[in-house]
């Protein structure tokens, strides 16, 4: 019985002879066989010594814009701003000055000015009565349907802001027509489908006129007319812009002036500085530099016309001069000239009055005296209640 009761000393040996511990961990390098002797020192594998690694290559993108978009069974998404920006950063310009600069470019450079100066003095055409020269792309026809266009989006927009057209019989409807019906024989327009409206708006001082003949008067400018030379001076202005087309001649420099800006903006791209150039020469640089001196020269110009034009008319030329020293002060402060669309008061008074000589001249030449008597015999005759027999 004592002899099955084995000590834990005796069970712990009888399992250390059935399962033999493991060897401690040794390093097989040095247990490894030898090279053969054969071999020259030099040539024997070295399989023990690890290859030291190659030097990555350097990648085109910080390290937060790797992807794997080279994968060619699946497209990137275009709308991953990571993939936008990793293609920004590796885009090459489309223009380069390498490829400016070379011989077929200078040719299609040569042959497009070329192209731009025949195609500039094939559209110069002189303005009627003043006499300048200018560059204008549009026919009357085109011009006329741009007007159109430019009515029915006017007559929508004061209807929409609830601004009323007044009516044919309102006393200052027929005033504006009868000047209107005076002048226009002496526009060399008188075949033109002529159409006056006046807007019910006391508070503006303002007038213009369509393409195709479309007057549009605000009601306050006729107490700064004050009469009817005044209201004269205003309407002749207005058709002879139509009467020198100037709104032909504007969208014919916006051609221009766009042209010019894109061909800078293009030539800009080649040295980086395409979105500088397009901030420099913005809208605000060309209208400064070419739109307002334009439309200067254009106020200027109708200025001058209708001068003529209402002292051909028998109206007072003297009057064009009261008017605007009345509208200068109803301005106020004016802007700087130079930032202005139109001339500043003092300026255009002071030609005014330079033309008022030549303007009186051609009054007394015009064959108006019939009807000037017969107009101071109507206002007599309105005044005294005298009925005038024709
Ligand atoms: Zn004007």
């Amino acid at each position: 019985m004592r002899k099955l009761l084995r000590p834990r000393a005796f069970v712990a040996a009888d399992l250390a002879v059935l399962h033999p511990p493991p060897p401690p961990p040794t390093c097989r390098v040095r247990h490894a066989a030898p090279p053969p002797c054969s071999q020259p020192r030099h040539a024997r594998p070295r399989p023990n010594r690890p290859t030291p690694p190659t030097p990555p290559t350097p990648h085109p993108l910080p390290h937060h814009h790797r992807r794997a978009y080279h994968h060619r069974h699946q497209p990137p998404p275009p709308h991953d701003p990571s993939y936008r920006a990793s293609r920004l950063e590796t885009a090459r310009p489309l223009l380069t000055w390498r490829a400016i600069n070379s011989p077929p470019t200078y040719t299609v450079i040569a042959v497009a000015v070329a192209g731009a100066v025949i195609f500039y003095f094939a559209n110069l055409e002189t303005v009627p009565v003043s006499g300048r020269t200018r560059f204008n792309v549009y026919n009357a026809e085109s011009v006329r349907k741009a007007g159109e266009m430019e009515y029915r989006r006017l007559m929508w927009e004061l209807d929409a802001n609830g601004v009323r057209v007044l009516p044919e019989w309102d006393p200052r409807t027929r005033r504006v027509k009868r000047v209107m019906a005076r002048l226009v024989p002496f526009s060399g327009m008188a075949e033109d489908d002529w159409e006056v409206f006046v807007v019910d708006d006391g508070g503006t001082a303002n007038a213009f006129v369509l393409p195709g003949g479309k007057v549009f008067v605000f009601s306050g400018i006729l107490g700064l007319a004050r009469n009817d030379s005044g209201l004269a001076t205003v309407l002749g202005h207005e058709i002879a812009h139509n009467l020198a087309d100037h709104f032909g001649e504007r969208l014919s420099q916006d051609i221009g002036a766009s042209i010019v800006l894109y061909s800078l903006v293009i030539l800009g791209g080649v040295f980086g500085l395409g979105p500088l150039i397009m901030h420099v020469f913005g809208s605000r640089f060309l209208d400064v530099a070419f739109g307002f001196p334009m439309s200067r020269l254009q106020e200027s110009e109708a200025d001058y016309i209708g001068l003529m034009m209402m002292a051909e008319a028998c109206y007072d030329p003297s009057e064009a001069v009261n008017f605007w020293e009345r509208m200068g002060k109803a301005a106020g402060q004016e802007v700087p000239e130079w930032m202005s669309t139109h001339p500043a008061s003092g300026n255009r008074i002071k030609k005014i009055q330079e033309w008022l000589p030549e303007a009186m001249e051609k009054r007394s030449q015009s064959d108006c005296s019939t009807t000037t008597s017969f107009a101071d015999l109507f206002k007599h005759a309105l005044r005294t209640g005298q009925i005038i027999m024709v």
